[in-house]
Formats: structure tokens, C-alpha cells, sequence
């Protein structure tokens, strides 16, 4: 079989590792300037940061091998950051001693080795489909990207959408996949400050405009400077999704001494909206989708309940699911 997958993230990255093991012919694109995806941390001049995924778990004892290999590897490290809990009653410790996982030295880390030497193509959005009953023909800006006998869509909920939008009269599943909401949107903002701000490396932050904040320089391989990342709520960033970058970076500051009961200087602001963040919490699992009659499947975190873990078990499913 030669099999497209679109989209380099976690989810593809298993996808395309599990079938080319299996001896198929699979060629990845993505629009992105690398491969990682929501996974990937932002090069700046005094290194990595972490914008998007800040870590992950693995609940699951297939991902919990997978880390284990990557854990031996050196492909990813265990992250002990000092957590804490914002509420209602002020700052204090988390008891939360979950392990949890970063990429080294960067967060995308897992998903470059899953993807190793299978053909990637990046800087490469994939805007148009056909299908012919028997192959699928890709194309990205009018240029045609070849010709497949199974694709896999491996992207946020939204993107899948507009890209399938002309064959949802065929397929009742697929116009039940869209017909909610799955990703919510998140701000992202890193401030970088002259002094150490508080004795934790991370922050839970519950009922407020900002749901975590976490030090940078407690990951290594990241900004070894006072770099401190905030996202916002998904209910904030939806409300707030067109509002500009000033304003944004303003909110943030605002957040950050609320929340830290210190003065705030930045010396730098950095934002970052993501429009496909996180999953919405009634959306429904299913794993992975294949649907036989259009040799098409569906793989990423929005269909198996969100975070890094289950996107990499959809891929691995869906990748079982089209070689049956
Ligand atoms: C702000 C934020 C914080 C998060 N925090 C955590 C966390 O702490 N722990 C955790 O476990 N998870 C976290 N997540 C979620 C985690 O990042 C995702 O669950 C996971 O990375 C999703 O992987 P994926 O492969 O399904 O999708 P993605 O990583 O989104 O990969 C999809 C890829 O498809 C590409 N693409 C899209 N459309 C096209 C197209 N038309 N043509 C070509 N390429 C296309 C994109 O460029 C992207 O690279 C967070 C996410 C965000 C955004």
C-alpha cells in the first residue's frame, strides 16, 4: 500500500512509524516548518520554549513502553518540576507526584525519532483532495503531490473538516466527527523577567483567566533564562481569540503578578494563539476512524479524549485499524 498521511504531529508520527514497520510505502506532509506539531517548542536565540504541550503523562501500558525506549534513549527526560495549585485560597504546593515527561532537548523530540527516515515532506499544506474510488490525489497550492491508495488524516478536528468538506454528503461518520466542537483555542504568552519569580516551576491554576504557568528553565534543554509561560483559559482565549498581542501580553502581566503577589517587569513578551489546543471535554472518544469504503482514517488526540499519550495511541490504532 503507499499511504499519505497528512500532518507530522504525535499522532501521524506513530501512524506512519506502525506502517512503515509493517513494509508500507508512506509519505508524511505537513504545513509546518518541521514535524512535531502542538508538540513543538519555538527556537529562539537563548534557546527552546515551550509554548504549546508542556509535558506528558503515560497512563497507558503501550505508551508507557514507548517512553521507556525513549526514556532510554535519551529521546526524553523526566521532568521533576516543584508543582503548585492556585485557588482560591492563595498559592501552595501540589501533592501531585505524577510522572511526567518533556522531549530533550526539545519537546518535539519523540515525534522526529518515531519519524526517523520516512519520507517528509514540510512546508507543504495539503489544500485539495480527490478520490477516484481507488486513490486519493493530494495537492498543495495547485501542484499535484502524487497519488495514494490510502490516506490518513492526522490534524486538528477543524483542519480535517475543511479538507473533507466535499465528501461529507458521502459519509454520514464523517458529518457526525464535525458536527461538534472538539479543539478549544488557547493563548499562550511567555514573559521573560530579570529575577526568579517564585519557588515552584509550575502552576495549576484554577477558576481564573490563566488555567497554568510554568517556568521554562525547569526543563532542560530549554531557555536557561527566567522565561515564564502562561496559557489562558480556554473559555478567555475563545472570548478573546481576534484580540491583538499587546493586549493579550497586558492580560498576562496583569495575570502574573495577580497570581505571583509580586510587581511584574517583562523584559519580553511572546504570544502565541492556538486555535486547536486542547479537547473539549464532552466531545466523544472513538480512538481512531477508518472508513474502508473511501480507504481513508482519521488519527489525533481530538478523537481519543485529547494530550499527548492518546494522540500517539490513535495513530497506532488507526495504523492496526488499515492493515487489517
Ligand atoms: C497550548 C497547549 C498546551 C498543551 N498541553 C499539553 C500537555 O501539557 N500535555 C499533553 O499531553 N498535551 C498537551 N497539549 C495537547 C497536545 O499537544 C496534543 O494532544 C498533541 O500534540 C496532538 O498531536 P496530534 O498529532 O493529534 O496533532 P498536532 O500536533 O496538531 O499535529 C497535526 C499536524 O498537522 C499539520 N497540519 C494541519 N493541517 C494540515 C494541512 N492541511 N496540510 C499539512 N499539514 C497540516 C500541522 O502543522 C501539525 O503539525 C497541549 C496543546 C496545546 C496547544
Amino acid at each position: 500500500m503507499t499511504i499519505a498521511i497528512i500532518g507530522a504531529g504525535i499522532a501521524g508520527a506513530a501512524c506512519a512509524a506502525r506502517l512503515t514497520q509493517q513494509g508500507h510505502q508512506v509519505v508524511v506532509f505537513d504545513k509546518g516548518r518541521s514535524a512535531g506539531g502542538r508538540m513543538s517548542s519555538k527556537r529562539t536565540e537563548q534557546g527552546y520554549l515551550d509554548l504549546g504541550a508542556q509535558y506528558f503523562t503515560a497512563r497507558s501500558e503501550a505508551f508507557r513502553a514507548q517512553c521507556a525506549k525513549w526514556l532510554q534513549a535519551g529521546t526524553i527526560s523526566r521532568w521533576n518540576g516543584r508543582l503548585a495549585v492556585f485557588d482560591d485560597s492563595g498559592l501552595h504546593p501540589s501533592p501531585d507526584n505524577t510522572a511526567r515527561y518533556i522531549g530533550q532537548p526539545a519537546m518535539q523530540a519523540p515525534v522526529v525519532q518515531l519519524l526517523g527516515n520516512i519520507s517528509l515532506h514540510c512546508n507543504c499544506p495539503v489544500d485539495q483532495l480527490q478520490f477516484d474510488g481507488n486513490h486519493w490525489q493530494l495537492f498543495s497550492k495547485g501542484i499535484a503531490l502524487g497519488s495514494f491508495s490510502q490516506l490518513v488524516l492526522a490534524i486538528p478536528q477543524q483542519q480535517a473538516r475543511q479538507l473533507l468538506q466535499p465528501f461529507l454528503p458521502q459519509s454520514a461518520r464523517l458529518t457526525t466527527l464535525f458536527a461538534a466542537t472538539a479543539l478549544l483555542p488557547c493563548w499562550a504568552v511567555n514573559i521573560q523577567l530579570e529575577q526568579p519569580l517564585l519557588p515552584y516551576d509550575a502552576v495549576f491554576v484554577k477558576n481564573h483567566s490563566i488555567s497554568w504557568l510554568a517556568r521554562q528553565a525547569s526543563k532542560s534543554g530549554r531557555c536557561s533564562a527566567e522565561h515564564w509561560l502562561l496559557h489562558f483559559s480556554p473559555a478567555f482565549s475563545a472570548q478573546h481569540l481576534e484580540a491583538s498581542t499587546e493586549a493579550i501580553a497586558e492580560q498576562a502581566v496583569i495575570a502574573l503578578q495577580q497570581i505571583s503577589g509580586q510587581p511584574i517587569n517583562a523584559v519580553t513578551t511572546l504570544c502565541h494563539r492556538w486555535r486547536y489546543a486542547q479537547q473539549a471535554p464532552q466531545y466523544p472518544v472513538s480512538g481512531a476512524v477508518y472508513l474502508p469504503d473511501l480507504a481513508l482514517g482519521l488519527a489525533g488526540d481530538w478523537l481519543n479524549g485529547g494530550r499527548v499519550e492518546n494522540a500517539w495511541l490513535s495513530g497506532v490504532q488507526l495504523a492496526a485499524e488499515l492493515v487489517l
